[in-house]
């Protein structure tokens, strides 16, 4: 069996499905691995790299995706504006594995079961224990969350730590996080480590106590009085009245800090609004807000996707791909975490899908020329 890695297509992604250190593990599972020639440069892998490994390199997509017989991605296979078009060499009987967002990409997955592509989405593996190694979206989250905090600190006009120099002592930046999932965690702890005092906002009171082992306030639970998390531990879309009182404890500490982190996020859902104009006009000027919601539409009114604007005398960032501005440690992670799932599924040498396995049903998508993943389904059903 043929294990594929092409160069990823969308612009402006840098990372790299496998890295040259996971390619042995799946050479000693009794699988060959072809890689597309550069697939790795954007993450400073060169091919030499991967020949090293074991790997063999094809000059060219449609030959690698014409060789593969399970194709391991980054972004999910689209025409990527303009550039390689994937979907057009997909060929049946071949396996996708990747971030294939399915919920928000009905007609890729209608294309998939079409063309009897099986696919695996590395976002849908389940938050459960056994899964820990294949859970690419903890890695990015983790990635997003520490990147978030230096764009903060390289816009804010002001120090991170408290300095006492001779010509006056400094304070400590105060930092908010709203949200406070792998992302907002992993912000607290960078921020921390540059000495800002922090604070966090979350509508799941679990997070309480991992806010606080980190060092920040936790602020919020008291102003959710319904059960805010569902059955698999994600935040559930709030009440108009739960929303209200939330940004009310929001709308004070915003008034009082020097930059806000915003990570939060309903599965299957836009991003909740967290901080509307208002807000933005009643923080201190020089301020930074970093939305890292902006991908599913943000959680400030003002956030530009993609784009630095300056609103109110704030500054609002919303980047786009945090992970892929970090290429070399994304693309390790992602590289682990997928190749835990490939594992999973091979036995022998061959794919051997087991349905009656959580992760193995969880996360795939289409198969046999069916969409088997149930929400994905219902969304397509309802079309
Ligand atoms: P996420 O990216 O879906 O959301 C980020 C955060 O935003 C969450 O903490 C959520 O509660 C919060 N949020 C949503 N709506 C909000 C609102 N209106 N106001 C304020 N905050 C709001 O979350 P995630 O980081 O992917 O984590 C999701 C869950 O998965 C958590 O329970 C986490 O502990 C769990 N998890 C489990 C494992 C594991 O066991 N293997 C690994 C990682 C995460």
């Amino acid at each position: 069996m043929r294990v594929g890695v092409p160069r990823e297509v969308l612009p402006g992604e840098r990372r790299v499905a496998l890295v040259p250190a996971t390619v042995g593990l799946l050479l000693k599972a009794g699988v060959e691995v072809v890689v597309e020639k550069d697939a790795g440069a954007s993450a400073f892998i060169s091919d030499d790299a991967y020949r090293e490994a074991g790997a063999s390199v094809v000059d060219d997509a449609a030959g690698l995706w014409g060789e593969a017989d399970v194709v391991l991605k980054v972004q999910k296979p689209g025409d990527a504006s303009g550039a390689q078009d994937e979907t057009a060499l997909l060929r049946a009987g071949t396996t996708v594995i990747g971030l294939l967002q399915p919920l928000t990409s009905p007609d890729l997955v209608k294309t998939l079961a079409e063309r009897g592509v099986t696919s695996f989405s590395m976002d849908a593996i389940p938050r459960i224990a056994r899964a820990q190694k294949m859970d690419a979206l903890t890695s990015m989250a983790t990635i997003a969350g520490y990147k978030a905090v230096l764009i903060a600190s390289g816009s804010l006009g002001k120090l991170f730590p408290m300095m006492m120099t001779a010509a006056q002592t400094i304070p400590p930046a105060r930092g908010l996080i709203l949200g406070a999932g792998v992302a907002g965690l992993q912000a607290i702890a960078t921020a921390r480590r540059l000495g800002a005092t922090m604070q966090a906002f979350d509508v799941r009171p679990a997070v309480k106590e991992q806010v606080e082992s980190l060092g920040a306030a936790f602020v919020g639970a008291e102003a959710q009085d319904e059960a805010a998390e569902d059955a698999r531990g994600y935040a559930k879309e709030l009440s108009q009245q739960a929303r209200e009182r939330g940004q009310a404890v929001v709308h004070d500490l915003v008034r009082d800090v020097d930059f806000v982190i915003t990570t939060a996020l309903v599965p299957g859902r836009p991003a909740p609004l967290l901080i509307p104009e208002e807000m933005v006009r009643d923080m201190r000027p020089g301020s930074v807000i970093v939305d890292i919601a902006a991908e599913t539409g943000g959680n400030c009114a003002l956030t530009v996707p993609g784009e630095t604007v300056e609103r109110h005398g704030v500054t609002i960032h919303g980047p786009l791909n945090l992970p892929s501005s970090m290429p070399i440690h994304a693309s390790q992670m992602y590289a682990r975490n997928i190749s835990g799932l490939l594992l999973h599924l091979l036995q022998d040498g061959q794919l051997h899908l087991d349905f009656e396995d959580v992760i193995t049903r969880d996360c795939c998508i289409t198969h046999e020329g069916e969409i088997v993943h149930g929400p994905t389904k219902a969304l397509v059903a309802g079309d």
